[in-house]
């Protein structure tokens, strides 16, 4: 099977037309393979609750509930968060009697590594987490001379099928907890060279991360918490393909995160096509909720844009999104369409995209071009599929 298509769907569905041909694409290299035991394991289950994911002040209630002092908790907080200590036995300032029955009745964490990708630079790897039911989460680290970003994973699948999205190819799957979410940044933090510590979060992984929102809002609190060696919220981004209620939700609630919205059409007509959310929440619907973030947080938003060839990337289409995007503090991120399998897309010439480009500059206040590290190793946007879950079940 191709590495890009899901070798799990995890509901029922019929793929577009689009999807059946096969495409041929650069094999990669699977370079390390735990041998871990994929479905749910008596051992995880007798491990009891995660506390991965728990406030410092819920770990100090338990401690007391264990009768220990509150700040035993908030001393396990330090050790989780800030130093992303997983293993009981190694936070040695806590009672060993303290560990012992955490031991028994708590883990900390939940994923396994089971495979991983990395570019020959090293500068992308993709990691394939095992969740402890089954099934294949991936987080993607992406580093640059000066900046390090750790694109997380919201959901296991997603329910939205986008068209272009291989992740929308798995169906939908289940939430992931705020410890799951969380986890995924301690474990690409020790991907970090030495003396770096200062990393971006963006939820463009696997999922929907608002339609996952309480674990989601939950998961980037513990992370951006000054106390715990935080992320600042401004290098937090939440990547949606447009919950309007959510938006509004977010805006009201804690206007301190980065918005992006995976916009990709300035028409109901073709926007629709490419993502049937478009049908609940139309664009006359989104705009606003997209402006009433950015009145809240005071920050521009995001508008990301794949292009493809003949689809969306014309002057027409372009001008289009000029008027539809006027008046908005926002950058626009092209990305050329990275892709996924069969199908009929294509990422436009290079001359194409120069000409969209430069259409946009002068008409809107920022207009990147992302073209995706990690094509080569099915770690680029959209590209995310659990495709290794064949693999570590080998
Ligand atoms: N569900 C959220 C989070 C996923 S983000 C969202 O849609 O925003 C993943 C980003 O990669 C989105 O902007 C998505 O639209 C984009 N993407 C998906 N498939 C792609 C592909 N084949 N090529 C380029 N970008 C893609």
């Amino acid at each position: 099977m191709h590495r890009h298509c899901p070798s799990e769907r995890l509901t029922p569905g019929v793929h577009p037309p689009y999807h059946n041909a096969i495409m041929s694409v650069k094999p990669e290299t699977i370079i390390r393979t735990e041998n871990v035991r994929i479905g749910r394991s008596s051992a995880a289950d007798r491990q009891g609750s995660d506390l991965l994911g728990s406030t410092p002040e819920e770990l100090a209630r338990m401690a007391l509930a264990l009768d220990q002092p509150a700040y035993r908790g908030r001393q396990l907080a330090e050790w989780i968060y800030r130093r992303g200590e997983l293993d009981l036995t190694r936070m040695t300032n806590l009672p060993a009697a303290f560990r012992d029955r955490l031991q028994a009745e708590h883990r900390v964490g939940t994923l396994k590594e089971t495979a991983r990708r990395e570019t020959p630079d090293r500068k992308t790897r993709k990691v394939a987490f095992a969740l402890p039911e089954g099934g294949l989460v991936e987080s993607v680290y992406m580093s640059t001379p000066t900046r390090f970003t750790f694109c997380l994973s919201s959901q296991h699948g997603c329910g939205f099928s986008c068209r272009f999205c291989a992740t929308g190819r798995m169906g939908r799957g289940r939430n992931l907890t705020a410890g799951e979410i969380v986890e995924q940044a301690l474990r690409l933090r020790r991907e970090l060279p030495p003396g770096a510590s200062d990393y971006n979060v963006v939820l463009m992984g696997m999922g929907e991360p608002l339609e996952n929102y309480d674990a989601v809002l939950r998961a980037l609190s513990l992370l951006s918490d000054p106390a715990l060696g935080a992320v600042p919220a401004k290098r937090i981004t939440i990547s949606t393909v447009g919950l309007v209620p959510q938006i509004y939700r977010l805006a009201d609630e804690t206007p301190r995160y980065r918005l992006a919205i995976s916009l990709h059409a300035a028409t109901d007509e073709l926007r629709s096509k490419l993502m049937p959310v478009n049908r609940t929440f139309p664009l006359a619907a989104l705009m606003p909720a997209v402006r009433h973030h950015v009145e809240r947080t005071g920050r521009r938003v995001t508008f990301e844009y794949i292009l493809i060839e003949e689809l969306n990337d014309s002057v027409a289409h372009a001008s289009k999104l000029v008027k539809l995007v006027a008046q908005l503090p926002c950058k626009i991120n092209l990305i050329p369409y990275n892709p996924i399998g069969p199908g009929k897309f294509r990422r436009p010439e290079p001359e194409r995209i120069e000409r969209f480009v430069e259409y946009l500059k002068p008409r809107v206040p920022a207009v990147t071009v992302r073209y995706s590290q990690g094509v080569e190793i099915g770690a680029a946007c959209g590209q995310l599929a659990g495709a290794a879950e064949g693999s570590a079940r080998n």
